[in-house]
Formats: C-alpha cells, structure tokens, sequence
C-alpha cells in the first residue's frame, strides 16, 4: 500500500510539464502597451470621431463583464489562485478562457505572480507593490518574472499548460476571428474591454496597498478600495482578502458589495456549484 502511495506521487511529480512553464509567454511591457492604448484611442475615436450604435458599447460592457468578473474576479482569483471553492471543470475551462482574452495573462501566469505577491506582499518580492514601482504600474511598469514552483497544481493540467504555451496565438486567433466577423467586433468584442481589463488590474495594484481603508491590521499595507471594488466586482476588498485569502467573500460589510460573490452564490443555489466544494474554515 505504501509502495502503492509513493508510486502514485512520483507518477504525479512526473506528470508535471516543466517545458510549458519555459515555454509561456512572459508578458512584457510593449504587448500590454499595444493592447493597452491601442483599446484606449480606438475607445477615444468611436466616442469622438465616429458615433456607433449603443449595441456595441454593450457588447464592450458584456465582454468587460466575461473577462473580468466571470473570468478574473471568479476563475482566476478566487478558484485557481486560491482554490477557495471549485467550478466544473468546463465552466472552470471556459471561465479561464473569458479571463484570458482580457489580455493580463494566461492562467498560469497571472497565479504565479499573484501567489507570490501573497508570499511577500510589500516587501522586495513582492512583484507589483506600489512602494516598489510607484504610478508607472499604471503602465504595466512592475515585475514579471515568474516561478512554475508556485503553480504546479496548474502544469499538471493540460488545457492550463495550452492556454498557457500558446497564448499569443491564440489571442490573436481570437481578435481575427471577431474581425473577420464583423471589424466593430474586434473593437468592442475585444481590443476596447481588455484595454479596460489591463488599465483596471493594474490600477488595483496601485490603490490595493496604500489607498483606503483597512478592516484589518495585516502584516502588508493592503486597503479596501470603494473604486476598485466598484470597476472589479468586488476585488477591491483587498484588506479583507489579504486577512483571509482562503475566503471567497471578499466584501465583508454589508456595504462592501461584492457582485463576484452573489455569481458564486448564485450558482451554489442553482447546484452549479457544489457546496462541498468551498474550502473550510
Ligand atoms: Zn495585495
Ligand atoms: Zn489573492
């Protein structure tokens, strides 16, 4: 039994794909620059320039809420980077793939540097603290080297590891496909909400630590911020997260309204989501 046991780690050690972490797009500065103010001064132009119909300002809002609520408040953050409960797998798959075409990273990528800002918030390891790198995070300016040791649970799943290798590709693929659709898709379908998607994650990194309120006396300078709590769904609570990031609720007040957590209670009472699967506390 016990050799049984061993053999089943070392299957599992083994099963590990350590190429697809050598392998992954390390996101830099010049890509998040063009996705960046290449949505912002094609948002400028339709605002000015040339008027559209709404609809397509409500595809922007609809896709903003795919990457970044569906996507990154719940996928991303609160099942993959901290498990603190789990979807089915092909929500979870479908989910990571809304969160992905927001433009700040594969899975993978974004929970290794998010689980080291958690290892050594504020500190010098910390990859995007505001006492490091100050208002030029706005602009994508912090650092990203990443660690596979911190993401191993995902490089033992597959479609993680082909978000992952293949993220260019299939970014690209995915704004073609829309242009090939219909070119305004490509704008509001994409380029225009992860213009948002970027501009916002890295505005919260900003006013995350150092900028609100606190509930809690954390060892990090993490804050509660009403703005970004407002532009992510509820991540903005981020002194709350930092004090229990094993909780899925982030808004703990009742005013600290937190839209990500009424999706994930939504889907619990629809049985979509299985109440065993929550982390206990
Ligand atoms: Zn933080
Ligand atoms: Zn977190």
């Amino acid at each position: 039994m016990n050799t049984d046991r061993k053999s089943s780690s070392a299957n599992k050690a083994e099963a590990i794909d350590h190429t697809a972490y050598t392998r992954i797009f390390i996101p830099n500065v010049i890509y998040f620059h063009l996705m960046q103010f290449g949505g912002f001064f094609a948002a400028l132009y339709f605002l000015a320039l040339s008027q559209v119909s709404p609809l397509w300002w409500g595809l922007a809002a609809f896709s903003y809420f795919c990457s970044s609520c569906l996507g990154m408040a719940i996928t991303f953050h609160r099942v993959l980077a901290h498990r603190t409960f789990a979807l089915p797998k092909p929500l979870e798959y479908l989910f990571s793939w809304f969160g992905m075409m927001g433009g700040t990273g594969s899975t993978i990528a974004w929970i290794a540097l998010h689980r080291r800002h958690h290892a050594h918030p504020d500190t010098d390891e910390d990859p995007h603290s505001p006492e490091r790198f100050g208002w030029k995070m706005l602009f994508s300016g912090f650092e990203m080297k990443l660690d596979w040791q911190r993401v191993r649970d995902l490089l033992r799943d597959p479609f993680h590891i082909f978000l992952n290798r293949y993220y260019i590709i299939l970014i690209a693929s995915w704004a073609t496909l829309l242009f090939l659709i219909h070119p305004l898709a490509f704008f509001f379908g994409f380029l225009i909400p992860a213009s948002m998607q970027i501009t916002i994650s890295n505005l919260s990194t900003i006013l995350g630590h150092g900028h609100g309120y606190r509930n809690f006396e954390t060892k990090d300078h993490s804050t509660n911020n009403v703005l970004i709590a407002a532009l992510t769904w509820g991540e903005g609570w981020h002194n709350n997260h930092h004090a229990d990031p094993r909780n899925w609720r982030l808004g703990l007040k009742w005013w600290e309204l937190d839209p990500a957590a009424w999706i994930i209670t939504a889907m619990t009472k629809l049985g979509i989501v299985k109440q065993e699967s929550f982390l206990q506390h």
